[in-house]
């Protein structure tokens, strides 16, 4: 049998968290690979046939995702493509009066954040990563096995056959991640009892760069902007969370029947859905892997964790998870210890273990607060919410805490 191709870090999965991790070890002398299940495309990806060709997944990116990116000289690439900023954040309570109101200008800041379309994002940090010669990516390719060896390296097998080795085997493989459940890596999950649609639609009316949550009894609605290239503001990708029998009456709609219910559901904030692309449904679970590490193996993104969209944070605590875990590799590195022993990997996860969770139990409060019909409770929220967006240094702090300032 042939030796298993040695490596210093093997990367299963190379979406945007794995893309990432990969970029950010770039520019060491780590010998790494990457191996991802699709073919990787060598052009950027070409327009669909939806409404303008908008990627189905978008996502909200954060400053402190997309500074990373910066770093590493991909966020230049995605911003002469398409990238839509928005500088407000409208959000209210279908049952009451409740609003708030975000805005860039209260805390200095030109944008609040980014919407992006995921394979713009993933492409771009794959065409970085093929510019250093250290690692090598390995696609069309799919993780069959693992197997650890007795100096406590984890040797891979593929499907195409080859064999791999490395000192540390990073799962971003996602959130039905193969490296986790091989690994025997448990994992706290729980339905959210809820189907994510998404869509890109147009509007009657522009919607002025402003990201929009209406919080129904049914689960919260978003309409995040996009921009064309002609920079028209009618074009919006929506998240509508809802129960999955409610879900389903929605996907079995016509496409006027569903503009008619989303413009309903959206109380006309923008006037009306005048087209619609196909739609996709997601059912919504909520993950967290109880230890993100274990010797030769770590954890990140999907894989570690995965939160209701209702925030737009998943792939900015992934982004996260992959700059702190090459931080403390590279810190490994010039200190000669072992990448795959538990002491670096540990660091790694005590810098995004209670980050990750913070963020997604506020979520979860969120989520619950919102789904309570109980008068009283609905009184309340509506009440804290008002005194909330008028609290301003309370207001302007979570608005830089969800920034990732
Ligand atoms: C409806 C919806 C809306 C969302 N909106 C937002 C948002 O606005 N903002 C935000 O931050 N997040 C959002 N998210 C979450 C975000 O999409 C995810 O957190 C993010 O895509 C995870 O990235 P990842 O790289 O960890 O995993 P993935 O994107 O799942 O990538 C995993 C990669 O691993 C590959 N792979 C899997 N198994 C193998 C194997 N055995 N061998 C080789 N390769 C393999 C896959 O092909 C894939 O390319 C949303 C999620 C949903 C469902």
């Amino acid at each position: 049998m042939n030796k298993p191709k040695q490596f210093d870090v093997i990367i299963v999965g190379a979406g945007i968290v794995g893309g990432a991790l990969a970029c950010a070890l770039g520019d060491s002398d780590l010998k790494v690979a990457i191996i991802e299940a699709q073919p990787c495309k060598t052009d950027w990806p070409e327009q669909s046939d939806t409404i303008t060709g908008f990627d189905m997944r978008v996502s909200a990116l954060t400053a402190a995702s997309t500074n990373f990116l910066a770093d590493m000289g991909v966020w230049q690439a995605i911003q002469q493509r398409r990238i839509s900023p928005y500088r407000q954040m409208h959000v209210w309570d279908a049952e009451g009066t409740g609003n708030i109101h975000f805005n860039a200008d209260e805390i200095n800041q030109p944008v609040l954040g980014h919407i992006v379309e995921n394979r713009l994002v993933a492409y771009a940090l794959l065409q970085q990563v093929r510019q250093h010669n250290a690692i090598e990516l390995i696609a069309p390719a799919k993780l069959d096995t693992i197997e650890q060896l007795d100096d406590q390296k984890y040797q891979l097998s593929l499907d195409d056959g080859q064999q791999l080795s490395a000192d540390l085997l990073v799962a971003a493989d996602g959130a039905n991640s193969k490296v986790r459940s091989l690994a025997e890596i448990k994992v706290r999950e729980w339905d959210y009892d809820q189907h994510a649609i998404v869509a890109t639609v147009k509007t009657e009316r522009a919607h002025q760069q402003t990201a929009w949550q209406r919080f129904l009894p049914e689960g919260p609605l978003a309409f995040l902007p996009l921009a064309t290239a002609d920079k028209q503001q009618q074009f919006c990708s929506i998240v509508w969370s809802a129960i999955p029998s409610y879900a389903e009456n929605i996907m079995a709609m016509d496409d006027a029947e569903f503009s008619a219910a989303l413009t309903y559901a959206f109380e006309n904030t923008l006037g009306e859905v005048i087209d619609v692309s196909r739609r996709f449904s997601f059912p919504l679970r909520q993950r967290h892997a109880v230890d993100y590490v274990k010797t030769g193996i770590a954890l990140v993104g999907d894989a570690a964790h995965t939160i209701h969209p209702l925030a737009g944070q998943g792939v900015n605590l992934g982004l996260m998870d992959a700059l702190a875990l090459s931080e403390e590799l590279l810190r490994a590195k010039q200190r000669g210890l072992n990448l795959g022993s538990l002491p670096v990997l540990e660091r790694y996860q005590r810098r995004r273990k209670a980050a990750n969770l913070s963020m997604m139990a506020g979520m979860e409060g969120f989520k619950r607060l919102f789904e309570q019909p109980a008068l009283p409770i609905r009184w309340l929220r509506n009440i804290g919410m008002n005194w909330l967006d008028k609290a301003r240094p309370l207001k302007n702090r979570v608005m830089r805490q969800a920034m990732g300032l």
